[in-house]
Order: structure tokens, then sequence, then C-alpha cells
């Protein structure tokens, strides 16, 4: 077979263990996944009574438009609804940048450790990837400037950073964009959006009234908890949203998923609340941190990359014999660390009981 030469030296994408693996696996009763950022609140009560009690043309292809839902998430962020484009997550819609924009003879910018998928992709369609590694886990945007020529195409921001969870300053984006040629398109990917409350952050919504080259994905994944539905979106210029819809496929988002991601929108409430609960427990890590005199980012999402006493891969396995499914740093770029979705009280409760048992091992040792 002819492959693609690039696919030599790729694996395919290596989630973290399902909880029925693990059950499996080491034989234990009850285990928690804090390893992809879910909302361990679920979906929202409206979602989930609409999956309860609604009915799906089952035997329909979904409308390829996501009509209803276009006008609803135009109407919240106050968008004409020609500026947004829907996906099979946010990941879809990284893969229609990446196929419109990129190919050999192009390059396209990222911040390192960032989310894989961006490289990922533009691996695949042989565009060349600069590197900027991040300084105390923010993004070194002066980096990015210098790294810039007449081939680079896509630059992607990633605002709260996976995995390190820092926020881009609104006054650094500003700056940034204001001297980023307008030829090349800025991807800000706020998966984490509804968690946010650092008040150096700004709407970059109003941002694409004055930058039609930037571009902002949104998901349906995390704060919202439908990720086993696959919906996210884009929101930009027109002109640019044309052009990605081009590379969409037909039918790209279900019909269920567009359903249920409407149905969550009318409970503002719900997500606000799951914003706070966060925020509370995202204090328990910091001060678990600080006590055990772990390093710990400063993250504005809903998860935490801390410190361990040792590898990332030993510590992981560790919590996972305990049935604390976590994301080992070493697999992401940022080696003796691990990343831990931030859960209901009762799961970090029992994180922080299996992480006690990992630093009383290491205390035999010595
Ligand atoms: C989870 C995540 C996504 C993908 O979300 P989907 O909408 O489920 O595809 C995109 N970007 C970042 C940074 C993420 O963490």
């Amino acid at each position: 077979m002819q492959w693609k030469k690039t696919l030599g030296e790729m694996t395919p994408y290596k989630p973290g263990k399902s909880i029925k693996e693990v059950i499996n696996q080491y034989q234990l009763e009850k285990v928690v996944k804090l390893a992809s950022n879910e909302n361990p609140y679920g979906p929202a009560p409206s979602a989930k009574k609409l999956l309860e009690n609604g009915t799906f043309e089952i035997e329909m292809y979904p409308d390829g438009n996501a009509s209803s839902l276009r006008k609803k998430v135009a109407q919240k962020l106050d968008v004409s609804e020609s500026s947004l484009l829907f996906g099979g997550g946010s990941d879809e819609i990284i893969v229609m940048i990446s196929r419109a924009l990129l190919d050999s003879g192009k390059n396209t910018i990222i911040a390192t450790p960032t989310f894989p998928q961006y490289a990922h992709n533009a691996k695949i369609d042989g565009a060349e990837i600069r590197e900027v590694a991040l300084v105390d886990g923010h993004h070194n945007l002066d980096g990015f400037l210098k790294a810039i020529d007449k081939d680079t195409a896509v630059i992607w921001l990633c605002s709260p950073n996976n995995p390190t969870g820092n926020l881009i300053p609104g006054e650094d984006l500003k700056s940034f964009l204001a001297k980023v040629p307008d030829t090349i398109l800025v991807v800000m990917d706020e998966a984490y959006y509804e968690y946010i409350t650092d008040p150096s952050h700004t709407n970059t919504i109003d941002l694409l009234k004055e930058y039609a080259n930037l571009i902002v994905l949104r998901t349906f994944s995390k704060a919202y908890g439908l990720a086993a539905f696959r919906i996210g979106y884009a929101v930009g210029n027109p002109e640019v949203i044309s052009n990605l819809n081009k590379v969409r496929s037909p039918f790209n988002v279900t019909s269920a998923g567009q359903a249920l991601a409407e149905a969550a929108m009318d409970d503002d409430d719900f997500i606000e609340k799951c914003s706070l609960l966060n925020r509370e427990q995202m204090q328990r890590f910091k001060k678990y941190a600080n006590v055990n005199k772990l390093h710990i980012y400063d993250s504005e999402a809903n998860f935490v990359l801390i410190e361990v006493p040792g590898n990332g891969d030993i510590a992981s396995e560790k919590l996972l014999k305990q049935g604390i499914i976590v994301r080992s740093g070493e697999a992401l770029g940022t080696p003796g660390y691990i990343r831990v979705t931030v859960g209901s009280e009762d799961q970090n409760t029992g994180f922080f009981s299996a992480f006690d048992s990992l630093l009383a091992d290491v205390q035999l040792l010595k």
C-alpha cells in the first residue's frame, strides 16, 4: 500500500483507560476516571430529560446545517448564523482547519506542550510544525511572533491550555493579534471556556469584529457534559467559516447531538453551578499540593497538572491500582507530573487518599 510517508512516524491516539478496562484488569469494585476532563456532574438536567423522553428520527440523516442549534448559538453569542461551523466535537473542527489550510510547503505554530491534535493533523497534512515552548505553563507569544514567516498558515492557541490549564491574558492576546499578519489564521481553542474565572480573560468573540483572521473553538464535551455525543463549534469570520465548510463532511453532527446541545443551553444555571463547584474543588487540589510541597500549575480549567514524586507513568499506574484513572504527564510532554480532572467532592477525596498512599510509599523508600 502507498501510505503517506508521514504515517510511518505516527501512532494512533492513545486514550486513558476506560473505567470498565480498569475494573476488569485490577479486579476493583469502584473506579473513578479523572483522565479526560469530562463533567463529573453529567449533562444539564434539561439535556438528560430530552434523552429520556425525546424521540429522534433515527432512520433519517441529521440536519447537515444544524439550523436550529445554529440559530440558538448565534443568538446566545450575538453573532450571525454564518459565523458558525459545527463539528463532531471541536476535534473535527481542528481536522477541518488543518485540511483546508495546511499542506507541504506551509508551516504551523503551536505551543509545546499543548493539545496534541493540532500537531497530529498538521503532520498528516504534511505541514512543518514549529513548536514554541511554554514558559511556566504560559504561551510564549513573543516566541510565536518570531516563528512566523511567509509560509505560516495557522497559529494554534489553547486557552486555558491543555495540559497546563494556564490562561492567555486578554491584553497579551490583543497585542499578539495586532502583530500577526492577517493572512494567518489564528485559532483560539477555548474548550474550557465555561470554567474561566480569571478577570484578565477577554471575550474573544468580541475580538472577531476586529480580527477577521481569528477563529474561536468551543465544545459541548466539557462543561456541558455531552462528550459522548461529539459536538463542538467554531465562531469566526463568515468568509473563513464558508471556506472551512467546504471540507466539512455532509452530516457530521448527529441529530441527537444537535438536540441535546440545544437542550443543554437552556440551563445556564447548571453550567454556572458546575463552574462554581469546580472552583471550590480546585482549591482543595491547590491546598493539597501546597501542603505536600508539590508543584501545581495555575489552572483556569477543570483539570490540574500536578507534580508527583518520581515518574508520572509509575505514579499513574499506582493510582490506577487504587481505582483512580489519571493521565501521566510523561504522555503529555510534562514528565514528572500527572494531569487530573477536578472531580466531584467524593471523587477528589478518593484521589487524595490514593495519592496519600503514593506519598507514603516514597517516605518508606527514603
Ligand atoms: C477536550 C478538548 C478538545 C476536544 O473536544 P471535543 O469537542 O470533544 O472534540 C479540544 N481542545 C481541547 C484543548 C480539549 O481539551
